[in-house]
Order: C-alpha cells, then structure tokens, then sequence
C-alpha cells in the first residue's frame, strides 16, 4: 500500500484527520499484546527505508534532504541490511561531499529516516485522536487494547490537547493512564515472580509466561526499539 505524504495533506483540514483510518483501525483490530502504534510505527520505518533506497533517492528533492540530513546509527544498520549497495553508495556519498563543505552539517545530528518517519507519526497521532473522538467503533477497539507501550503513551498524551477539547483531554488522558497503570501492575507482578526465581529457596519452579518478564518490561518502556525489525 502507497502512504500517502502527510505534508500533501497538511492544509486540507478534516482530509488530514482520516486519511490514515484505514491502516489505524486495521492496527486496533488486532489485540495481540503488542502496542497497536508500535506496528504502524514499525511499518512507517520500513515504508521509509524501502523509500529511501527506491527511485526517490534520483530526485534532486529527496538527495538535498538525505544529503543533509544523513542517518542515525540504527536506520543506516537498516539501509546497509538492505543490500542495495549501488544506492546506498550513491546516498553516502553525495552526504560526505555535504559534511565537507558544511561544518553546520557536521556538527549536528539527524536522520532523514527518523525525519520522514515523524513526520508521518504526528499526523497518525492527529488521526488516532480524531477516531478517538468521532468514532464509536473506533473508541471500542481503543478499550480493547491492553497495551499502548510507554514512549506512545507519551506521544499520544503530549498530542491531546490539540487535537481534543478541554472537555475530553482529561477523559482521554484517563484512558490512557489507567490502560498503562493495568500494564505496569502486571509487569512489575512478573518482575517480581522473576526476581524470586533467582532465590534458592524457590528454585525448581516452572516459571512460565514470567520467563519473559524483562522483555516485556522493556517492550512497554522502549516500544518500538525494542523490536529486532525496528529498522
Ligand atoms: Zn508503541
Ligand atoms: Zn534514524
């Protein structure tokens, strides 16, 4: 499926606030444990790499913003696994020959991929709000989610305000404190059996689902970093 560009949307008011519905409920319909905005965040990465490794990367458009911008440490692991050699070659070079003429290049951190991928995220934030807000069905696989991992949370917390009225800001900002607040009882339950695993006294137990408490811990608190695919 072709995303479309945020940006394309940007002055065309309620078109921006649904035209992401589509891959966002497809997100909450699934109730696998793991945060439903961590998979459209996952997917915008890969979206992104396969972009900047395909025939974008020919337009002088796109090569001024990857020459400037170049790439973290994590999405250039991702763009080398990716074994497209000749354009990764040409993207990297034509990024040195920038950080030669331009110490304000140098001397600053960014990453085209993180950029674009942003970019995306803030206006599915927007779109999740308004579903949030306009839309029953949409409220219902909200409260069937058990799990919107933490740097989400905080995302989605940190976009209320303008997105909803003073009205439903606190209703939503409760939603959200008491989903992570049933999350977090859990994981720290699991932390716990986990710990005590490692007393002899209790040793020889089965441990169970508690095997994984860390990972999970770290699931919540990192969201999508934590997944080998994250890019
Ligand atoms: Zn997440
Ligand atoms: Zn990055």
């Amino acid at each position: 499926m072709i995303i479309p560009c945020p940006n394309a949307f940007e002055k065309r008011g309620r078109m921006k606030e649904t035209i992401y519905s589509i891959p966002i409920n497809e997100s909450f319909e699934i109730t696998d444990g793991q945060c439903p905005v961590c998979r459209l965040h996952l997917r915008l990465t890969e979206d992104a790499l396969d972009y900047t490794l395909g025939p974008a990367m020919m337009e002088p458009d796109m090569r001024q913003r990857t020459n400037a911008l170049g790439f973290c440490p994590e999405h250039l692991a991702a763009l080398i696994h990716r074994q497209k050699r000749l354009p990764l070659a040409l993207i990297l070079e034509t990024h040195i020959q920038t950080l030669l003429k331009s110490e304000k290049h140098l001397f600053s951190e960014s990453c085209y991929v993180c950029d674009r991928v942003s970019g995306f995220l803030t206006a599915y934030y927007s779109n999740i709000l308004h579903l949030w807000r306009t839309e029953d069905s949409f409220r219902q696989k909200w409260d069937a989610q058990p799990m919107i991992c933490r740097p989400h949370t905080v995302a989605l917390a940190a976009a209320a305000p303008g997105e909803l009225s003073r009205k439903e800001t606190p209703v939503f900002l409760a939603s959200l404190g008491q989903k992570a607040a049933a999350h977090m009882r859990g994981l720290s339950e699991s932390l716990a059996v986990f710990i005590r695993s490692f007393d002899h006294r209790f040793a020889g137990g089965d441990l169970g689902e508690h095997r994984q408490a860390v990972q999970n811990a770290a699931a919540f608190l990192s969201g999508p970093k934590t997944n080998p695919q994250a890019g």
